[in-house]
Order: structure tokens, then sequence, then C-alpha cells
């Protein structure tokens, strides 16, 4: 070939995108062309000389050094990916295609820049691996810990939060909020608070650098930069995917894009995980009162009778139901009847320990559990105490009410030793109470 020949050879493989190497035997770089500096930021001489192995990413050399072995024995291949560290710090992704040029003994590589390709793979696998922890997980507060490992795995996060308004009350909180260390708080409330309102209202990402976004009393020397992603589903934007990082990570556009494909898993997630809390709430909460309803009082006391039975201990089942109730309903009103049984419900509550249930089991028939009790006298007290407050009058829409419960009493184990058989008596309890009790 004339040198007029190579010259303009060399000048078309300088016009190339892709980058050409040819690398001697011994490793060292013998010729690159122009877009080695664009996709490695090190100049032609910068590089040539030099072993090819230095600018490989370490984690990758070992499978780089066997790869280069199999070219230079006769096994060209399409498709080899390692990362390279750029001049300054930062990996590119590479897919190569290299043969063995016995004439020239050298190796000749062809390398494409394919770390766009390589990132967008990360987040659809990350889109992956959220929708199938979202499938194999019922509960969000262990959904979110994973959502977060799953995230911080493709990116360099320092923390991550979640936001979510409640769908009735429309009341923002932070279900979520953890750093890399696997401490909280993340951020400031109030100020996130803010920023969230903005990004469900407007549906749009969010890069902030706040300083005043971090928690009271953490160190604001950090450069921390917060990307708040709008969690929107078919049915409404209601929270945000909240990720922190040092700043400049969030830099590219086309990051910013694919996390907010993420966040779109996330909210996915996210709502089922909601609809599924909603749907056991619903199964076993009165929605009227918010208290356990029938079904769950009867596991609760199934459980109780177990622990009893095994201590050797007694339990009491109180039976309440409320006098004349129909007639609050045919003077005020339903909707006054209503009030007055989530006031009656307050009251109850507030009658008891804390450990102690207490359930409604339907119209004004109420049920309290009380466990580890000494005797009967002691379940009487708790009677008395109920008898009492519900007999204070009550307001209801600026009506002055009063109200009368008949309550009857069951110990476990003297009246009864299974569930029937206290409830049994407790209702029948009741209603001799209530006969007596009556003035008709
Ligand atoms: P008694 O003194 O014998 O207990 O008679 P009562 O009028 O209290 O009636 P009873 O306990 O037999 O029945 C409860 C009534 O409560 C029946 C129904 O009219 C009313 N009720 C049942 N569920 C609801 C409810 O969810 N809201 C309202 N407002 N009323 C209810
Ligand atoms: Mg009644």
């Amino acid at each position: 070939m004339d040198t007029n020949h190579q010259d303009r050879l060399l000048h078309s493989i300088d016009l190339l995108l892709d980058a050409v190497f040819l690398v001697e035997a011994s490793g060292r770089i013998a010729y690159v062309n122009a877009a080695c500096e664009r996709i490695f930021q090190y100049t032609a001489d910068e590089l040539i000389g030099r072993p090819m192995i230095d600018f490989v990413a370490p984690e990758d050399r070992d499978p780089t050094l066997q790869e280069a072995v199999r070219i230079m024995t006769g096994h060209p291949r399409v498709g080899f990916e390692n990362r390279y560290v750029r001049k300054d710090g930062s990996r590119v992704h590479i897919m190569w295609s290299a043969c063995w040029s016995d004439a020239d003994h050298m190796r000749i590589g062809v390398a494409r820049d394919v770390t766009e390709q390589k990132r967008a793979e990360a987040f659809q696998a990350a889109t992956y691996a959220i929708a199938d922890a979202a499938l194999k997980t019922d509960d969000l507060d262990s959904l979110f810990p994973q959502i977060h490992r799953i995230i911080a795995e493709r990116i360099p996060l320092t923390g991550v939060a979640v936001a979510t308004s409640d769908r009735q009350s429309k009341l923002l909180s932070f279900p979520y909020q953890q750093d890399q260390f696997g401490s909280a708080p993340l951020l400031d409330e109030p100020v996130a608070h803010r920023y969230c309102s903005d990004v469900i209202g407007s549906g749009h990402p969010l890069l902030i650098s706040d300083l005043n976004l971090l928690p009271p009393g953490a160190a604001s020397t950090a450069s921390a930069t917060w990307l708040f992603l709008p969690l929107v589903t078919r049915r409404d934007a209601f929270g945000a995917l909240i990720l922190r990082a040092d700043a400049g990570t969030f830099d590219s556009q086309k990051d910013r894009e694919l996390l907010n494909f993420v966040a779109t898993q996330v909210a996915i997630a996210v709502e089922r995980g909601q609809l599924r809390a909603e749907l056991v709430h619903a199964a076993q909460y009165d929605e009227l009162t918010g208290l356990p309803n029938r079904r769950l009082f009867h596991e609760r006391l199934d459980r109780a009778l177990g622990r009893s039975q095994r201590h050797q201990g007694r339990m009491a089942l109180l039976y309440v139901d409320i006098d004349d109730f129909k007639k609050v309903n045919d003077t005020l009103g339903h909707a006054a009847g209503d009030l007055l049984l989530q006031e009656i419900a307050r009251r109850l509550g507030g009658c008891v320990r804390h450990v102690d249930t207490v359930a409604r089991l339907g119209g004004d028939e109420f049920v309290v559990i009380i466990e580890d009790i000494h005797g009967p006298a002691d379940a009487a007290q708790v009677a008395d105490k109920i008898r009492h407050n519900l007999l204070q009058e009550f307001v209801i829409g600026g009506v002055p009410l009063h109200t009368r419960a008949s309550i009857g009493v069951a110990i476990h184990p003297e009246d009864g030793r299974d569930a029937d058989a206290l409830l049994k008596h407790a209702d029948s309890a009741m209603y001799q109470g209530k006969a007596l009790g009556r003035p008709r």
C-alpha cells in the first residue's frame, strides 16, 4: 500500500465511532484510533505503549486476560463485554469484537461503548425485580427495604424514602425512610412534605439539592442531592419515591427518565400492597367503629382460650348490649345512632387495658375479652366500670343522650371450656340482666 492509501485508510478509521485497538502479543497497545479518546478519555499518546489491562476495571481483569488468551489462540469473538476506568474515574461498558492476526502478530479489537444500553438493561432488571418482589411480599413494611436494595444495587444511593398519602384523609406520611447504613431519619419531613406535594400535584420528577432537606442535626457538609419521583398509577398520584445520593448522581436526564419508570413499578407495587392491606383490614374490622369484627373476635377468643388453658389461668368474656337502642334511631335518626355507636366503642376501649379486646359483633352488641384475671371479682369490676361509663351523658349532634348497657359475664374455665359455651353463657347472663333491669 502506498503512503497515500495508508493515510486515507487511517483517516477513515479515525472517522469510525467505535474505538479500534491494535494490541501486541505482550498486551501493550500499539495503535488506537481517534474514537478512543472520546470513549476512554485518554489520548492516543497516553495509551500507546501501555499494557491494555491497566485500563480495565479491576473486577474485570481476570476474565479479560482469559479472553485475550482465547483470541490469541485463534478464537475470534463478537460480544465479549468488560468495563474500563476512564480518565475521570467513571466506568465505561465495552462490547468487543476481536481477532488475532498471525501475520501482524497483533490482536485487533473494535470496542463499542454500550454503557447506555447497560444502564437501560439494569433499570429494566430493577423494574422486573420490584414487580417480582411486590408479588412475593405480603406487606409494605417488608417491601420497602427490598425496593431500596434493588435500586441501590444499580445506583450509588445514600438513602431512600417513600411518602404516601392516605386515600381517605389525603394526609401525607413517610412509611419508609432509611439511609445507606440502615438508619433513619433520612430527611426533614416538613420540608420534604412540600416537595412531595409538588411532585404529586404535577406528576413530574423533581431534582433538589436543598440543605434544609437533611434531617435535623445531620452534618450539613454533605453535598446530598434528592430526586423526588411521583408515585402514579392509573387511579391517581398518591405519593413520592425519594432517592438521596451524592451530588451529580442524577445528572443524566436519561437516568432520571429510567428512574421515573422504576417509580411507576414502585407505585403499582405500593398500590397493590395498600389494596391488600385494606382488604385484610376490611375483613377483620368493623367499618363503623373500627373495632375488631366478629371474625377477628373469634380468632382472638380462640387464642386467648388457648393461652388460658396452657397457663391454667382465668379469662373473662363480657357481652354488652345497649338497652333500647332502637329508640335512638327512631327519635334522632339512623345517622345519630351511628355516631352513638362510635362513641360507645370509644368509651368501651377506654375501660380496658390495651391488651384486652373490644369487638363489635353487630348492631348494638359488643364483646370484651379480658385475659389473666384472678377471679370473677376482676371481671365484675370491669363490667361495673363499663356500665358506669356508658351511663354518663352522650352529646350527639348537640343533643344530650342517656343510655344503659346490659352486660353478661362468663369466666373461663368455670362458665364454659370452649368459645361457644362461654359466649352462650355470657349472652344469656346479659339477657337475664336485661330482663331484670327493665322498668317496663
Ligand atoms: P334491647 O333493649 O332489647 O337491647 O333493644 P334495642 O332497642 O337495643 O334493640 P336490639 O338490641 O335488639 O337491636 C339493636 C338495634 O340497633 C337494631 C337496629 O335497629 C339498630 N342497629 C343495628 N345496627 C345498627 C347500626 O349500624 N347503626 C344504627 N344506627 N343502628 C343499628
Ligand atoms: Mg340493644
